[in-house]
């Protein structure tokens, strides 16, 4: 493994970039909201990355993309690359279908021992190349030509950056889970204040985040926090709380929050204004209600991007920075240089992932524009 030095993810998506909010970066392309309204689709939900309705808007942002780039002809397949065979694989197949083209994802995992590279046929022609290794990118773009798809002019290529372009599944995921979780601790201390005890608060997060639990919480990291933060000012106990999901007392988030609404009285002045900011986005169907925690976690994010001088060992960068995938900026480049279309897809809501205009105006940049170490094999 090595250090290619600082980069960025704009280097090769530039601004065609969609964040959870499905709301593009670049300037040139419409709106979600005519999207939203060319395809008939109800305009006050945001679909999430595995329904059909995320497929149609991305396929719609990817021919205006096709266009303005002056790529020539048209998107005639899709090239996917991810990291997590279900999402993925499903955001993939919904793609493919909207837009009715063949295509072929590719879905890396680092393990330890690499493996044969495992080829599924998912539809009458789309294939789902898995792989243990990120490394087998170009063998995966040999594969794509080898099946009549290559990646080139009429190919448009989607990238994950969640744990693909960023912070590799399998080699340096874990950095971006703690600086989600560091987001979450700091924000509760902050509304807190002097009652807040760390030792309560991981004794109830960690086994709250577990899939045990995730019917309750719908494994959303919003409602976690909230949670955590009702949880640590005493409303309820944690004991209380597991042994009413446990027994089906409690079944739902939407449920306990209206529980918290009912008590609202016993909460403290700053507490009560938080928890009715949250319930109202709740209310309206926002899947990423807790603002402050998000916009805490584009900090703690920021502080693992590029934090690290150069010349450390490379473990150190994969212990302590989230950085990009070397084996993919590579792969990338070489496609866009080919004349492919690359498009960018994040599930980091947009609080996480964008500066408020107080923090651009002291130099805050948007994920994809702020320098990183680009790590890999290749
Ligand atoms: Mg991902």
């Amino acid at each position: 493994m090595k250090n290619y030095g600082l980069a960025t993810v704009a280097e090769f998506l530039g601004d065609w970039v969609l964040y959870r909010n499905l709301q593009p970066c670049e300037a040139r392309l419409p709106r979600l909201e005519q999207i939203r309204s060319q395809l008939s689709l109800p305009n006050n939900q945001i679909p999430r990355k595995s329904e059909r309705e995320y497929a149609q808007i991305v396929v719609q942002f990817l021919k205006h993309a096709y266009h303005l780039e002056e790529l020539g002809g048209k998107i005639e397949r899709l090239i996917f690359v991810g990291d997590t065979r279900l999402l993925d694989g499903a955001a993939f197949m919904n793609l493919c279908a909207a837009g009715e083209w063949p295509g072929i994802a590719f879905i890396g995992a680092e393990t330890h021992q690499p493996t044969e590279a495992q080829i599924t046929a998912v539809g009458a022609s789309q294939t789902i190349y898995q792989t243990n290794r990120w490394a087998s990118l170009p063998d995966f773009d040999q594969f794509c030509r080898a099946q009549g798809l290559p990646v080139e002019q009429g190919a448009a290529v989607v990238i994950d950056l969640d744990k693909t372009t960023l912070g590799a599944r399998g080699r340096n995921d874990k950095v971006i889970d703690q600086a989600r979780v560091q987001a979450v601790q700091e924000t509760v201390a902050h509304l807190l204040g002097s009652a807040f005890d760390l030792a309560a608060f991981r004794a109830a997060y960690l086994p709250l985040n577990q899939p045990e639990f995730h019917p309750f919480t719908s494994d959303n990291q919003d409602y976690l926090a909230y949670v955590c933060l009702i949880l640590g000012f005493g409303l309820y106990s944690l004991e209380e709380l597991t042994a009413d999901i446990r027994s089906q007392r409690l079944t739902s988030f939407e449920q306990f929050i209206l529980q918290v609404e009912e008590r609202r009285s016993e909460l403290s002045p700053e507490l009560a204004r938080i928890h009715t900011e949250i319930y109202r986005c709740v209310q309206a169907g926002d899947p990423t209600p807790f603002k402050s925690f998000r916009r805490r976690e584009y900090l703690t994010t920021m502080q693992r991007f590029g934090c690290l001088s150069e010349d450390e060992p490379v473990e150190r960068y994969l212990e302590q920075e989230i950085v990009i995938t070397h084996e993919v900026r590579k792969m990338a480049l070489e496609w866009r240089e080919r004349g492919a279309l690359l498009f960018g897809l994040s599930d980091k809501p947009d609080e996480a992932a964008l500066p408020t205009s107080e923090l651009a105006a002291q130099g805050y940049l948007p994920l994809h524009h702020t320098p990183t170490h680009a790590i890999g094999e290749i």
